[in-house]
């Protein structure tokens, strides 16, 4: 499943060809929609960002393009006419002059007023998205101390869309390894040094992972990683995916649980016993 860096990237390549282009052409397909080519057709586009999995096409006449992929929904780009062999659906095609982006597969999407965006029932939910520029450590510590996250274990706080959106199953090890508290213990059994490197590691390995395309450790032990041998999935970890293995700071095995039905993985030595 994509996570935050990896819709992120997907947002700024559909930004890339679509953003201050007019869409000479739009077809919509999915019911309810039939009427929604007309509405954007000659509006230029005036940016493509994302909240947590949906992305967000805003267009220059008030309304913005919101679409989740849930499991199966794809963009795709295609120089203008080349449309791409597939067997997927086409939801959503939005033409420039020189570009197409086509939307396959999924089935979520609507045309929302863009100044009622915040109300929309799924964006409304979301906490701030983990790669919002404006987001700060003093804000994730801050949301660690509110009492709706405070008491509930970092295991099920740092996979919930709603504490902040963005973050999935391999920044979630990655970023609790990195801070180095226990995946079990809550926020309130957390020092007040804790908290804050666990505010400062959320933002660092967020934004290190969506900078490398996907790689949270440091460019160092990227390097030594990878003079061991093994392709991309060996080298882009500390913690995921590294059962068995040593830890890059302790030396002592990593672990691997299944907490909140996903896999999670942690050193038992430097995310020591807290709870
Ligand atoms: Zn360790």
């Amino acid at each position: 499943m994509p996570e935050g860096p990896e819709i992120r990237l997907a947002a700024d390549r559909l930004h890339k060809v679509l953003a201050d282009q007019v869409i000479e052409d739009a077809e919509f397909t999915l019911p309810g929609l039939e009427g929604a080519g007309k509405r954007v057709r000659g509006k230029r586009v005036e940016r493509v960002t994302c909240h947590g999995k949906a992305m967000l096409t805003q267009f220059d006449h008030g309304e913005t393009l919101y679409s989740h992929n849930q499991l199966y929904g794809v963009w795709r780009i295609a120089r203008r006419g080349n449309f791409p062999r597939t067997n997927r659906q086409l939801r959503v095609a939005l033409h420039t002059d020189a570009h197409s982006a086509l939307l396959f597969s999924a089935t979520d999407v609507e045309l929302w007023p863009t100044e009622h965006l915040a109300e929309h029932p799924f964006l409304k939910k979301l906490g701030p998205d983990v790669l919002d520029e404006s987001l700060t450590a003093a804000m994730i510590v801050s949301r660690l101390r509110d009492k709706t996250f405070k008491r509930r274990s970092l295991a099920s706080l740092y996979l919930d869309q709603g504490f902040i959106a963005g973050i999935g199953n391999y920044l979630r090890s990655e970023i609790l390894f990195q801070a180095k508290v226990p995946p079990k213990a809550r926020p309130a059994d957390l020092t007040k040094t804790e908290i804050q490197r666990l505010g400062r590691a959320t933002l660092t390995i967020s934004q290190r992972s969506y900078r490398t395309r996907g790689v949270t450790v440091t460019q160092a032990t990227a390097k030594k990683l990878k003079q061991q041998g093994g392709g991309f999935e060996s080298y882009r970890f500390a913690a995921f995916g590294r059962k068995g293995q040593a830890c890059l700071t302790c030396g002592t095995k990593i672990v691997r649980d299944e907490i909140g039905a996903r896999r999670l993985y942690w050193c038992p030595t430097c995310q020591g016993p807290k709870s």
